[in-house]
């Protein structure tokens, strides 16, 4: 069985006081972790502050990326090694607005899904295809592609516990969510890579997120589908109100 795992993006959003009131306001009413894991995904510079103030609670924190070195002469990235003594939990790589705006590459992603299991991390891979590949038919390929290209060289029991999203680039911060149809389908698409690389045992326990668009008002929709094991949030993540709806709606 397969737990579902609910993660907010906040992106670049937040000060540290405003991600403190924020933390204040869910820690006691989030569901419990023997029910669904809830998530939020902080900016660098508020983990320290969201880690301190949720001690004790159910909620876990990611970082929305790192670097795939532990340390060293790389001015202004993110050490993971830094992140784990944190105690972050996950780190979200690979998503859609990285690769695009910041250059990464199918192969840097790879490097920090090997940084994050070395350091006692969990990564949050994303994946997604463009409009254009959409409208092409081109999205089950385009998505194999990459998450094979992540986990290339990973363990199987890594790749059992590495959580995947599928996120249509089309569908991120637009409204437009894709369908319960297109969700599942792809959703058992990265699935179906997971299995041919690391056979069905591993991928029937792998978890798969939707995301894009995603509210409390239609969580449910893509919850329903047996390929999707959660989403990742991004605007509806950011109010307090809102994170705990959509927790409140899987529980
Ligand atoms: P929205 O939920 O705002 O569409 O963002 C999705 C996303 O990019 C989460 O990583």
């Amino acid at each position: 069985m397969r737990k579902p795992i609910i993660a907010g993006n906040w992106k670049m959003n937040k000060t540290v006081a405003e991600a403190i009131e924020f933390v204040e306001a869910v820690k006691d009413k989030l569901p419990s972790s023997d029910l669904v894991e809830s998530v939020v995904g902080a900016p660098a510079l508020l983990l320290n502050g969201v880690k301190y103030f949720s001690t004790g609670s159910e909620l876990k924190v990611a970082a929305q990326n790192c670097y795939f070195e532990d340390e060293g002469a790389f001015t202004g990235e993110t050490s993971p090694k830094s992140l784990a003594a944190l105690g972050v939990e996950y780190v979200i790589i690979g998503h859609s607005e990285r690769r695009d705006y910041f250059h990464e590459t199918d192969e840097d992603i790879n490097k920090k899904a090997h940084a994050i299991f070395r350091n006692a991390m969990l990564p949050i891979i994303c994946c997604g295809e463009t409009l254009e590949q959409y409208e092409a038919n081109e999205a089950e390929a385009v998505v194999s592609r990459q998450v094979s290209a992540a986990l290339r060289g990973l363990t199987a029991e890594q790749v059992t516990n590495a959580v995947i999203a599928y996120e249509p680039i089309w569908a991120i911060g637009t409204g437009k969510s894709a369908t319960q149809d297109d969700a599942q389908k792809m959703c058992k698409a990265v699935r179906d890579v997971v299995a041919k690389d690391f056979g069905q045992d591993v991928a029937d326990k792998v978890r798969v997120q939707y995301g894009g668009s995603v509210k409390p008002e239609n969580i449910k929709e893509y919850m329903a589908c047996p390929d999707v094991d959660g989403a990742l949030v991004g605007g509806a993540s950011l109010q307090a109100d809102s994170f705990l709806a959509l927790l409140e709606a899987v529980k």
